[in-house]
C-alpha cells in the first residue's frame, strides 16, 4: 500500500474503529511520565512522548502472571489469556526492537504458551521517535530512531497530520479504517528532515565496535568493584528494560481448598538470590558481579551470539531506561566507554 495521510481530526475516528476489533493499548500521560494503558478514547492517547516507565514487554510478559489455579481437589485449571487481541499503538522503535527479542526468546528458543498466545494476532502501529530523550542511544545500538521492521503499521507525526506506512497485508487492511489520502512527496520528505533533526539531538553514545569482545575480555576490570560499591541491587535497570525477560515460578497457598495458585513473576539478575545453588553457594554473591552480568548480557554475550541478528550484535536496544531509572547514577554507556578505554 502506498503511503497516506491521516489528518489529526481523523485519529478519534480511527483508533474508534481499531477498538472495534482489538484491544487498543498506547501511550498515556501519568504525572509528568508516560505509561502503555488500555485506550478508551483517542485522547487519552499522548503520543508526545519519550520513553514509558515501563517498556511495552508488560502487555505480553506481565510482571506478574497467573498461570494455574487448583480447584477443591487439587487439580490445576489453567488461567485463561484474555480474548481480545492486542494492538499497541504509538510504540517506538527502541521498544518495538525489544519486542523482536523477546519473539526470539518466548517463541523461538523456547516456546512460552502465555506469550506466544498473546503475542500472536497482535498488531503493532509503531510511531518515528523525533522525541530523543537525555539518555536515549537507540542509534548507536542501531535501532532507531526510525522503526525498520517488524511494524504493522508505521506513523510518523508531521504536525497536524500523521503520514501513514503499512509492514503487512493486515496493516494496509487496518490503515484503510483510517479514510486517508495518498501522501505527496512533500510528505516523505518532511519525514526524513525530521528523522535527521532527531539524529543531531542524541547526548549519548555508545561505541560499538569491538565491544562486546572487549566487555568479554574485561570480566576482572576495576570498573566491576568500584561501581558494585555504589550499587544498590535495587533491580529498577532490569524491571524497565524491554529485552529483560528472566522469570521465576511461584506458588501461592492460600487458606481455603481452591485458592492456590501458581504464577509466573519476572526476576532479575541484579538481586542475591538470583544465583543461589543448593547448600548455600552463590556464584554472583558480589554486587559488581551482578552488575557485570547485567551490562554483559546487554552489551557483549547476549547479543547476537546467544540470539542470533535479531537487531544487531547486541541485547541492549539503546532505551535508556536503566540510565534514567538508577537511583545512584550508575550509567551503561559509560562504562562501555570505560571499558574500551575511552
Ligand atoms: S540495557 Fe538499559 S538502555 Fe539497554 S535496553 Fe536495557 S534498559 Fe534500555
Ligand atoms: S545499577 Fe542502579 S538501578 Fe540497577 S540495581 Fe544497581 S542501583 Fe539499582
Amino acid at each position: 500500500m502506498k503511503p497516506t495521510i491521516l489528518t489529526k481530526t481523523d485519529l478519534g475516528n480511527f483508533v474508534g474503529e481499531l477498538r472495534k476489533e482489538f484491544t487498543v493499548v498506547g501511550p498515556t500521560r501519568k504525572r509528568s511520565q508516560h505509561v502503555f494503558n488500555e485506550i478508551d478514547d483517542a485522547q487519552d492517547l499522548d503520543l508526545d512522548y519519550v520513553t514509558t516507565i515501563l517498556p511495552p514487554k508488560k502487555l505480553f510478559f506481565p510482571p506478574r502472571d497467573n498461570l494455574l489455579s487448583f480447584d477443591r481437589t487439587g487439580e490445576p485449571v489453567p488461567a485463561p489469556l484474555e480474548e481480545k487481541k492486542l494492538l499497541v499503538f504509538g510504540i517506538h522503535s527502541c521498544d518495538l526492537s525489544g519486542l523482536l527479542l523477546l519473539d526470539r526468546v518466548f517463541q523461538k528458543d523456547i516456546s512460552y504458551p502465555r506469550y506466544v498466545g498473546r503475542r500472536q494476532g497482535s498488531i503493532i502501529v509503531a510511531l518515528t521517535c523525533t522525541q530523543i530523550g537525555d539518555t536515549c542511544f537507540c542509534e548507536s545500538m542501531g535501532t532507531g530512531p526510525e522503526p525498520r521492521k517488524g511494524f504493522d503499521i508505521l506513523l510518523t507525526d508531521l504536525g497536524d497530520r500523521f503520514l501513514v506506512e503499512t509492514g503487512t497485508v493486515e496493516g494496509a487492511r487496518l490503515a484503510e479504517k483510517g479514510k486517508c489520502d495518498e501522501a505527496k512527496p512533500s510528505d516523505l520528505e518532511s519525514k526524513e528532515k525530521l528523522l535527521s533533526e532527531a539524529k543531531r539531538k542524541f547526548k549519548k553514545k555508545v561505541n560499538t565496535d569491538g565491544l562486546a569482545e572487549a566487555l568479554a575480555k574485561n570480566l576482572a576490570h576495576p570498573v566491576w568493584k568500584r561501581l558494585g560499591d555504589k550499587d544498590l541491587a535495587c533491580a529498577q535497570c532490569v524491571i524497565s528494560c524491554p529485552t529483560c525477560f528472566c522469570m521465576d515460578i511461584r506458588d501461592q497457598w492460600g487458606n481455603l481448598p481452591g485458592e492456590t495458585s501458581r504464577c509466573v513473576e519476572w526476576d532479575s539478575c541484579f538481586l542475591l538470590e538470583f544465583a543461589e545453588v543448593a547448600l548455600g553457594g552463590n556464584f554472583r554473591k558480589d554486587r559488581g558481579a551482578r552488575l557485570r552480568q547485567f551490562m554483559g548480557h546487554n552489551l557483549s554475550w547476549g547479543g547476537a551470539a546467544q540470539y542470533g541478528p535479531v537487531n544487531g550484535q547486541h541485547k541492549c536496544v539503546g532505551c535508556g531506561r536503566c540510565v534514567r531509572v538508577c537511583p545512584v547514577g550508575i550509567d551503561i554507556t559509560e562504562v562501555a566507554k570505560e571499558i574500551r578505554g575511552g
